[in-house]
C-alpha cells in the first residue's frame, strides 16, 4: 500500500512574513547615532527614536541602510 503523499502548499516568498531574529535584532543598532533600535513585527520595520527613521526588514533581512530607511 502506497501512501499518498500530502500536496505541499508553496507559496511564494514575498507572501511569506518573517519575523527578523531575536539574536539579530540584540546586535543591531541604528547605522546612524549606533543607537537602539525598536522592533515593530507588524510594521516590518525598525525604528529609531532617535533619528525619527524607519528601517524596513525585507524577508526577515533588515535593511540597516540611511539611504533605505524612511521618516518614522
Ligand atoms: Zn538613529
Amino acid at each position: 500500500m502506497q501512501r499518498h503523499s500530502a500536496a505541499l502548499v508553496i507559496r511564494p516568498t514575498t507572501d511569506i512574513r518573517m519575523p527578523v531574529a531575536p539574536q539579530l535584532l540584540e546586535i543591531l543598532v541604528c547605522p546612524k547615532c549606533k543607537g537602539p533600535l525598536e522592533y515593530r513585527e507588524a510594521e516590518d520595520a525598525l525604528i529609531c527614536q532617535h533619528d525619527k527613521l524607519r528601517y524596513p526588514v525585507r524577508d526577515g533581512i533588515p535593511i540597516m541602510l540611511i539611504d533605505e530607511a524612511t521618516p518614522a
